[in-house]
């Protein structure tokens, strides 16, 4: 019997260029979608941050492999993160981790948040099946190179991750580097029909810049390594509203 090559995955027709990984980092690797960059995943070391839809699994198993994955870790739960991560879960025979207010929902105890007809509308059409959260990510937990940094509003439970060393932020959708409906590059908040508190998550924004990272990797966009460009949209941000 031909033994298959270690590398070889069933392609299912599926365009092997799309699988590419894309080195962005030291031990971090870009792995996105069509339009360029316009979702992503990341691979940092043996850890996947975010899986895309669910039309993803395949994509994602080629990319990775011949590449070991102990754990997969979400920085939220939206169809477009969340979707191949039941599937990866099972294929790669690893746990999966999320932020801990986003556990229910990852579970399938509660819907996604916010409640919009659009959101409903992209989970029934995009999200994976509710896998059990192994590991509820707490602020200023550490996984493997990464600090958890809690960034809630896009979801309840949205973290990013921090590298110190060089000063890396994985920031989910808490901010985007490209709008969705244009694809154009630039920094852009989140589109208020898929967020669940606007107000919270420009104070994640906020915290975000005030790790005054060189480099951000988004869960929509290119990396961008400008810190000015960074600090120039935070000061252009409108005042928080007083709190009542
Ligand atoms: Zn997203």
């Amino acid at each position: 019997m031909r033994r298959r090559p270690a590398r070889a995955f069933p392609s299912g027709g599926v365009d092997v260029a799309s699988a590419a990984m894309r080195p962005v980092a030291p031990d971090i690797w870009q792995i996105d979608g069509f339009p360029a960059h316009g979702v992503n995943a990341y691979l940092v070391g043996d850890v996947l941050i975010d899986a895309g839809t669910r039309f993803w699994t395949k994509k994602l198993l080629r990319a990775l492999a011949g590449r070991r994955v102990s754990l997969i870790a979400l920085t939220h739960v939206h169809p477009d993160h969340q979707g191949a991560a039941a599937a990866l879960c099972a294929a790669l025979n690893c746990p999966l981790a999320c932020g801990e207010a986003d556990r229910s929902v990852m579970e399938g105890r509660e819907p996604m948040r916010p409640g919009t007809r659009l959101l409903r509308l992209s989970a029934a059409v995009l999200s994976g099946p509710p896998h059990p959260v192994a590991r509820p990510l707490r602020d200023g937990e550490r996984v493997g190179d990464l600090r958890v940094v809690g960034a809630p509003g896009h979801t309840p439970g949205h973290v990013a991750f921090f590298r110190e060393s060089d000063r890396l932020a994985i920031v989910g959708d808490a901010l985007l580097g490209m709008s969705l409906l244009t694809t154009r590059r630039g920094l852009h908040e989140p589109l208020k029909v898929f967020t669940h508190d606007p107000a919270e998550n420009r104070r994640s924004i906020r915290r975000i810049a005030g790790l005054q990272p060189e480099t951000l990797l988004f869960g929509h966009g290119p990396p961008l390594r400008d810190r000015a460009a960074l600090d120039a949209f935070v000061a252009a941000l409108p005042a928080e509203a007083p709190r009542r």
